[in-house]
């Protein structure tokens, strides 16, 4: 019902379809949305995205303005086809050449010295541009309508966890963009690795889908940035935008790791007090250990095993407990095998690098 009401007093023409089937003519229209310096969201592979044209100066401006977007926080350009990348990338080393034809359409973005048809707008003053080619049959069709390059952040308001259906971002844009494209839930659900070629080594500056093993497997030595984890103001996170506070809930968050048994017990001793202290509270957490919380309002991310369910599931669950107006949140750590570094990087930040060790023993002793 919310929803239906959201979409009553929405701004934005909302355009349904499927990836499976997308509805050329329509995307035929955003497309010449976007080329006239219009704004766009859409589906990815990873997130949905807000889109505008990219070598449009006044089109990344608004992009900055819908969001309430710090301007120093660079787009990333979403291409349709690898040859696309040689016209707004200058100094492409072989290794990223062949990451591309390995990993391109896909979740990876690359970062490259620019060349000047890319406006500072776009990249937020830096001489370097971001690229990713997204695999998304909507995606793609968009962006060659549009002309082939589509800068794209995250289609949320700035700080808020990162939509991954069209519902989130109806909730935070509907007035701010002129047309929603509704593909359905997405795929991935955390936002694209991102590598820096203008360095030798390369250097990840964000994780995602594509890990650091992957990624070394592909093209030898690639070194994580020591920023993306790190809470010292003195070592900065090398992607402007991973400074910022992020993905966050309006509720408290904090993260309790250590064995299931351990943080389970922590977790419910905690919601304990809270809901003594007049709090409400919401827990995060697993299908192997749902059922050991006997109070506070519990949300599963999905089974263990299932590590593309948690990650897909962890935006929408963050936005839910904002939804349900929980005072305080309590999670699960999730240091899965390929998507923990990236899960864990979201959470942490959502968490404001909260964290609690339920293995440690008791600190008072
Ligand atoms: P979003 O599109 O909202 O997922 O955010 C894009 C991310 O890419 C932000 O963290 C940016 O700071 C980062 N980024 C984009 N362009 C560059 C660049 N040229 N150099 C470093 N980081 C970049
Ligand atoms: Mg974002």
């Amino acid at each position: 019902m919310l929803q239906a009401d959201a979409e009553v007093h929405c701004h934005a023409k909302i355009m349904r379809m499927t990836e499976a089937d997308p509805d050329e003519a329509a995307l035929r229209e955003a497309g010449a949305i976007l080329a006239a310096g219009g704004l766009v969201a859409f589906p990815t592979e990873t997130v949905y995205g807000l889109g505008g044209n990219a070598l449009d100066p006044e089109a990344s401006r608004r992009i900055y303005a819908a969001k309430g977007r710090p301007s120093d926080n660079p787009l990333i350009v979403h291409i349709a086809s690898i040859d696309a990348l040689d016209r707004i990338a200058a100094e492409v080393p072989e290794t990223a050449k062949r990451l591309a034809s390995q990993c391109w359409p896909g979740p990876l973005t690359m970062i490259f010295r620019k060349r000047e048809i890319v406006p500072d707008e776009t990249t937020g003053g830096l001489d370097s541009v971001a690229v990713r080619f997204p695999s998304n049959r909507i995606a793609s069709l968009l962006i060659r309508y549009a002309g082939g390059y589509v800068a794209a952040p995250s289609a949320n308001t700035s700080g808020r966890p990162s939509p991954t259906t069209a519902a989130h971002v109806i909730e935070d844009l509907r007035d701010a963009v002129d047309c929603i494209i509704d593909g359905g839930p997405v795929e991935i659900g955390l936002e694209s690795t991102i590598v820096d070629f203008t360095v030798t080594p390369p250097v990840i500056l964000r994780p995602g889908y594509i890990n650091q093993e992957m990624l070394t497997e592909l093209i030898g030595t690639v070194d994580m940035d020591p920023g993306i984890q790190s809470e010292s103001e003195n070592i900065r996170p090398k992607a402007p935008g991973m400074k910022y506070r992020h993905y966050a809930p309006k509720a408290e968050l904090t993260i309790v790791s250590g064995t299931q048994k351990n943080a389970a017990e922590r977790i419910a001793a905690l919601v304990h007090e809270q809901i003594k202290a007049g709090r409400k509270a919401g827990i995060i957490c697993s299908d192997e250990t749902k059922e050991m919380y006997p109070e506070g309002t519990v949300w599963s991310l999905g089974a263990r095993t299932e590590e593309t369910q948690i990650a897909a599931h962890l935006y929408g669950i963050l936005r839910a407990c904002d939804t349900a107006g929980v005072d305080v949140i309590y999670s699960e750590a999730f240091r899965t095998p390929q998507l923990g570094d990236a899960i864990m990087n979201r959470l942490t930040k959502a968490a404001g690098h909260r964290i609690i060790d339920a293995d440690e023993k008791d600190e008072q002793i």
